[in-house]
């Protein structure tokens, strides 16, 4: 087995201890690999060991893996999901809404509303998360939990859209209950939101390789491991 195939077996493993120790509904939460800086080469490696949901930030780079792998695994490149993880910028929309099946960083209504516009009507509405700033650095992207509400309503009502949920990146942070102390405020809102009507407000795109297992016990179903799957990013 490759180093990649045996990592993914490894996380998987945990995911499925995880989900037993804090009383989550087996396969209630779902692996995205994070792949941005690896080549197309590591992806079809986890390809092939059953991985369908990859993460990717940059758009340039996802296009040239994504055109890599029709060539590298022409049978099973079209099986996967897309999920476009990182700052959007307003003139790659439609290239992202487009090549994309997920977008967990949607941070502000102008985007939204091209997103939702430039979005092929063949392909079905585009599944969007609001992505919300919990640790208040001005350096992240990410909307102010205060303004959830509102913008999820208004993203919700976007033509081409499907709002599914929330995603945050914490700060980082090596105290688990501190951890699962931030994974919880979004949850909380995620509450919030479907107590306010927004129902198909579900999904919580939280966790990564230094802290899932606190974004599991917190009610995570989206994790986005990078570096326990494909190793340090060089
Ligand atoms: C890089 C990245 C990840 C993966 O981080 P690891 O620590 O390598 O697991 C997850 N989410 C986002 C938004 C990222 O940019």
């Amino acid at each position: 087995m490759g180093r990649v195939a045996e990592n993914l077996r490894h996380v998987r493993e945990r995911i499925a201890l995880f989900e037993r120790k804090y009383a989550r509904e087996r396969h209630s939460v779902q692996l995205i690999a994070v792949s941005k800086s690896q080549g197309p080469e590591r992806l079809a490696e986890a390809l092939a060991a059953g991985q369908r949901d990859f993460g990717e930030n940059y758009l340039q780079e996802a296009l040239d893996k994504q055109e890599a792998l029709r060539a590298l695994a022409p049978a099973r490149a079209g099986e996967i999901r897309w999920h476009f993880i990182g700052p959007v910028q307003s003139n790659k929309t439609r290239t992202i809404a487009e090549r994309f099946d997920w977008v967990h960083s949607v941070d502000r209504l102008k985007v939204a509303r091209r997103l939702g516009e430039q979005r092929p009507a063949a392909r079905g509405p585009l599944n969007v998360l609001l992505q919300l700033n919990l640790s208040g650095e001005a350096s992240k992207s990410g909307a102010a939990p205060e303004q959830a509400e509102l913008l999820a309503r208004e993203v919700a009502a976007c033509p081409g859209l499907r709002l599914r949920g929330l995603m945050a990146i914490p700060a980082a942070e090596s105290d688990f209950e501190r951890q699962r102390a931030v994974f919880r405020r979004l949850a909380d809102i995620g509450a919030r939101l479907r107590d306010a009507g927004l129902d198909d407000c579900r999904e919580l795109s939280m966790g990564m390789s230094a802290d899932y297992e606190a974004a599991i016990a917190e009610g995570a179903t989206m994790i986005r491991i990078g570096t326990d799957i494909f190793g340090r990013r060089g």
